[in-house]
């Protein structure tokens, strides 16, 4: 069965409206069906709606389906949706060009439509559950934050995108105060109610799209702000002590307060200003690491920034 609570978007790109209307109405009890009857439209129908499958017609004008699907394929916003091939085109080099450019099937028309519908299943089960095992992969499991595996990913991707559009990345680490002594006092349990309510904190004060919060072990957990200077990696860590010491999270075994407070570090990396040394995945993490110390040393409760290149070294 199907699950029920949420239809697989289908995306249909064919000029040929009888076809399109044959195809649509077999598949409309199952799937959420939309339509493109041009190249151009439908691949940005497919950036947009991010389809589970996109059923894709060869022969169009301007645009043919191999080329379209070639451009599916380079973008990265709509590599992995699968795609089929649906063709009057039959013959078996028509069908490999089809399978070496990417596409996941192949189905000749006229269409038989329990064959359609069978294809179309299989499909998106099966990217459905591939997209469910990457997000599982992906995400810490006692607070669904993302996990450490995501934020290496992240980190390597931002570098690069930070440095060819030469803006600043910063990153904070935030490591909880004493919670060593919170898990020995409160137990283990509690321990866990208390990281995934300073999880919430976390996503509360991070809160643009392209913010990525997560758990990097432990009670330690990296917050990745792209094109952000020092200036505003300051202003959000700023928000998060702030936040913990209203909220007075009951922490009767703290070394300092009664509540439960963090140290950040923040280190940030200025793209513009570097000449001679190529930063890479470890140096934000490092540095950032850097300051936390220099935060918990100064007496816990507070920030403390770097910045790369340090003009000092
Ligand atoms: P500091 O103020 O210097 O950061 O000291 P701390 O006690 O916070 O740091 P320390 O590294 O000594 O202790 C971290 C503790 O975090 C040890 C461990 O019991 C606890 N911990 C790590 N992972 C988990 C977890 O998944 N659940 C719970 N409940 N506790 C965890
Ligand atoms: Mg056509
Ligand atoms: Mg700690």
């Amino acid at each position: 069965m199907l699950p029920t609570r949420v239809k697989p978007k289908v995306l249909i790109i064919d000029d040929d409206v009888m076809s399109v209307q044959r195809i649509a109405e077999a598949l409309s009890s199952g799937y959420d069906v939309f339509v493109s009857t041009t190249p151009q439209d439908g691949l940005s129908r497919a950036i947009e709606l991010q389809p589970e499958l996109i059923l894709l017609d060869v022969i169009m004008p301007q645009t043919s389906g191999f080329e379209l699907c070639r451009q599916l394929k380079q973008n990265e916003r709509t590599h992995p949706i699968p795609i089929i091939f649906v063709t009057a085109l039959d013959t078996v080099n028509q069908q490999t060009e089809g399978f070496e450019l990417g596409a996941v099937d192949y189905i000749t028309k006229p269409v038989e439509n329990a064959i359609l519908k069978a294809r179309v299943q299989t499909h998106t089960r099966l990217y459905q559950q591939t997209l469910q095992l990457e997000s599982l992969a992906a995400t810490d499991p006692l607070t669904g934050l993302a996990n450490r595996r995501r934020f290496d990913e992240t980190m390597l991707w931002e570098i690069e995108h930070c440095q060819r559009e030469q803006v600043c990345l910063s990153l904070l680490i935030i490591d909880i105060d004493d919670f060593k002594s919170y898990n020995d006092g409160y137990g283990h349990g509690k321990g866990d109610d208390c990281l995934i309510h300073v999880s919430r904190i976390l996503e509360d004060s991070a809160r643009r799209g392209t913010d990525v919060v997560s758990r990097l072990g432990g009670e330690e957990f990296g917050i990745i702000l792209n094109a952000t200077d020092q200036v505003g990696a300051v202003a959000i860590a700023a928000q998060i002590l702030d936040q913990f010491n209203q909220q007075r999270y009951e922490h009767r075994y703290a070394s300092q307060h009664d509540y439960l407070t963090v140290s950040i570090g923040i280190a940030t990396i200025v793209f513009s200003q570097i000449t001679d040394c190529k930063p890479d995945e470890r140096t934000l993490v490092d540095c950032a690491d850097s300051a936390l110390y220099e935060a918990k040393h100064n007496g816990r409760n507070q920030y403390a920034w770097k910045i790369w290149p340090d003009e000092r070294d």
